[in-house]
């Protein structure tokens, strides 16, 4: 059925990301921290399904902890859907069926990259006709990590992480992930970085209040080179995450002793992203880690953002 015919039922498909590089500075006055982060969309999606209805509701399923995820206007992908009806004038209503894989408050972006399918599925299900530009306004006014789940690949973010800017990548990373099956609160991370550089009064005067990437990182990423990025990665957060998650530490001791070249927490966390030479080694990786008892998962980036699946 054709998009023109605005089909009863859309299926759209939306990525998590890792944070290759985070970099945090000062607390601006409206609480947000001045960031510099590159993003990269990995093969583990978000799928939702939006249908037809006359009031807005939601369900949530998949391989991760769903009694987590709110099923009301605190959840993500209700809020966009509403910010779309408001911004079109849309009177209908929807139901979205949301089929998670992006662990829960795993540092992985898995809210917004709902909110981001659940822009794009129901643009198409009403016949809202938005622009790119349109549904990417909506996004950032949902939050900082949507517009990147709209644009997916891989993505420099600076200001507060809203200001995008597509980076050049060659080739594709493997990265095997290492889930956990409680999540970390991003408030929770940022405030234990805020302690922490307050007790460390060298560090407590003035982080900057505008940030940017290390060329390195662009240089590694442009030339698809998995060593150099594995050289060059880093997250500021990380340390806040070791201290709320101090189990993290050893995890990625495990991950670096079995043969990944480089071990990461993923935004706030808890999630590890290891980077591996190659789809070979990281499929022994993840076995090895596996056969440690972790939850492990191999996938790769960069790949697209929120796409229509079926309609
Ligand atoms: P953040 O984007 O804040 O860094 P995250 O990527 O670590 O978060 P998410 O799974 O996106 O983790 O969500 C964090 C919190 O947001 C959850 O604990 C949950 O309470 C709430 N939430 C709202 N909408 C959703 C959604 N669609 N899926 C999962 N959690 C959601």
């Amino acid at each position: 059925m054709s998009l023109a015919s605005f089909p009863p039922a859309v299926h759209v498909r939306a990525p998590g990301k890792i944070n290759v590089y985070l970099g945090v500075g000062g607390r601006h006055d409206d609480g947000y921290h001045a960031l510099a982060t590159v993003f990269q969309a990995v093969s583990l999606y978000e799928d939702v399904i939006a249908r037809e209805r006359d009031v807005f509701s939601l369900s949530v399923s998949g391989a991760v902890d769903a009694d987590a995820v709110p099923l009301d206007d605190r959840n993500l992908a209700m809020r966009a859907a509403k910010a779309l009806a408001a911004e079109t004038g849309y009177a209908g209503g929807v139901h979205l069926e949301l089929r998670k894989n992006v662990p829960v408050a795993g540092g992985m972006g898995g809210g917004s990259a709902d909110a981001a399918a659940a822009l794009v599925a129901c643009d198409a299900l009403w016949g809202t006709g938005c622009s790119p530009q349109q549904l990417h306004a909506i996004a950032a006014r949902l939050g900082a990590d949507v517009p990147f789940a709209l644009h997916g690949g891989t993505a420099v973010g600076t200001g507060r992480g809203d200001q995008l800017n597509p980076a050049l990548a060659r080739g594709r990373f493997d990265w095997v992930l290492v889930t956990s099956e409680r999540g970390l609160s991003t408030p929770a991370v940022y405030g234990r970085l805020d302690r922490m550089r307050n007790e460390n009064g060298a560090l407590a005067d003035d982080p900057p209040l505008s940030l940017d990437v290390p060329i390195p990182v662009l240089q590694a990423l442009r030339a698809g080179d998995a060593h150099s990025l594995a050289a060059s990665m880093f997250n500021d957060l990380e340390a806040a995450a070791l201290r709320e998650r101090p189990a993290l530490d050893a995890t990625i001791s495990a991950g670096l002793q079995i043969g990944a070249l480089s071990g990461i927490v993923s935004g706030s966390g808890p999630t590890v992203a290891f980077l591996c030479e190659t789809p070979e080694s990281a499929r022994y990786v993840q076995g090895e880690l596996q056969t440690a008892g972790h939850e492990a998962l191999h996938v790769h980036g960069p790949v697209p953002g929120a796409r229509i699946i079926s309609a």
